[in-house]
């Protein structure tokens, strides 16, 4: 796909961020690109649409910048899955590991019914342990997650393809 390669290039690389050497996949550069955020949306999109999809679970904080525009073309609700105590009423959480000690999501009960058809959303992918816990707040509300989608994803988890045994879907690698 021809669009990827302004994808790729829209995305600015910051090192030693936000500590010493890392290398910050910047996605923000991207939302600047009117272009490269619309193909971006795009491709998901057309990925997406017709598959009976009906939530789109997007990941605190970036995958809020890109799931809402899929969940409305694709004719689906936009669920937020939070970090800890942000959301109101009652919830669910699924913790999972950090580099260094754990980090909690949460979604909230009345969000998702059973057998509601799912597509989660990220940013970025680099263990999968955040991906890992979507899936897990989804399915342990009934929920079929159909696939995870990230815009960036390292090369090997692009290789692998799959994640808890979803399908995983990703744009583009780290530059
Ligand atoms: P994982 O759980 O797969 O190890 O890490 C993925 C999570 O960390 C995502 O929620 C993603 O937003 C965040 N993340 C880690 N590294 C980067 C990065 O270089 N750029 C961005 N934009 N997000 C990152």
């Amino acid at each position: 796909d021809p669009r990827l390669q302004g994808i790729s290039q829209a995305i600015r690389v910051v090192p030693h961020f936000p500590k010493p050497g890392i290398m910050f996949q910047d996605i923000t550069t991207l939302l600047l690109d009117h272009k490269a955020f619309k193909d971006t949306v795009d491709i998901f999109v057309d990925r997406y649409r017709g598959m009976n999809i009906s939530v789109v679970a997007g990941v605190e904080a970036r995958g809020f910048m890109f799931g809402p525009s899929i969940a409305l073309s694709i004719g689906a609700k936009f669920v937020p899955l939070r970090k800890p105590r942000k959301l109101p009423g009652e919830v669910i959480s699924e913790a999972y590991d950090l580099e260094y000690g754990t980090d909690c999501l949460e979604m909230q009960i009345d969000a998702v019914k059973t057998g509601e058809r799912a597509l989660v959303i990220d940013d970025l992918v680099a263990t999968g342990g955040t991906l890992s816990a979507a899936i897990g707040l989804l399915e342990r509300m009934g929920a079929e997650v159909v696939e995870c989608a990230c815009v960036v994803g390292l090369r090997e988890v692009k290789g692998q393809r799959r994640l808890d045994g979803k399908p995983l879907y990703i744009l583009v690698e780290p530059r």
